[in-house]
């Protein structure tokens, strides 16, 4: 499984991996690489020789059709910026709730298999654009959450509402949604 061409670039610029719940990115091949290779050995986990197949083939497993020459069955499906705005959006608006929930909230996202960064590469630097649509104060652990892959929102803005609405099923068994 390989990219369609040497110079194909993903949907936003962005070569990205992730190893356990380490996620990386760059914009080039070379830093890719790099980043990638430190992350193996931070984790004492065996690199490729050649890490720039091991990344393609995370990412093949995550982009869309036509960026790879082979097609992926059971890929993971990978959503852009506008997707994850647009279902983030309906929860602006709703009444916000306490900050000692919206911690509680994102001390189970920080450590869930769903918190997704690889989900939507670019989906980066937009927490300012939750905080005013979502009027809330910012709290730490907004850093280390991303995209919850069970509905494809924003888990910071998902967090700060007081009735997020039902539990889709595809929810991790112990996420605060069902136990809410
Ligand atoms: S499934 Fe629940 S706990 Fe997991 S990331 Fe999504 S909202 Fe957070």
């Amino acid at each position: 499984m390989r990219f369609v061409t040497y110079n194909t670039m993903p949907p936003g610029g962005v070569f990205f991996y992730q190893l356990g719940a380490d996620y990386v990115s760059a914009p080039s091949r070379l830093q890719i690489c790099a980043k990638v290779k430190a992350l193996h050995l931070k984790h004492g986990v065996p690199c490729h020789p050649d890490p720039w197949e091991m990344i393609m083939d995370h990412m093949c497993q995550r982009l869309p059709s036509g960026y790879c020459t082979e097609p992926v069955e059971n890929g993971v499906k990978m959503y852009t910026v506008a997707d994850i705005k647009a279902n983030t959006q309906k929860l602006f608006g709703k009444m916000v709730a306490d900050p000692t929930s919206i911690r509680d909230r994102l001390s189970v996202c920080v450590g869930c298999k769903l918190n997704k960064r690889s989900l939507c590469p670019t989906c980066t630097g937009l927490l300012p654009w939750i905080l005013s649509g979502s009027k809330r104060a910012k709290v730490s652990a907004d850093d280390f959450v991303s995209v919850c892959a069970a509905d494809a929102v924003f888990i910071s803005a998902l967090v700060s509402v007081e009735q997020e609405g039902k539990a889709p099923d595809t929810c991790s068994d112990n996420c605060w949604r069902r136990h809410g």
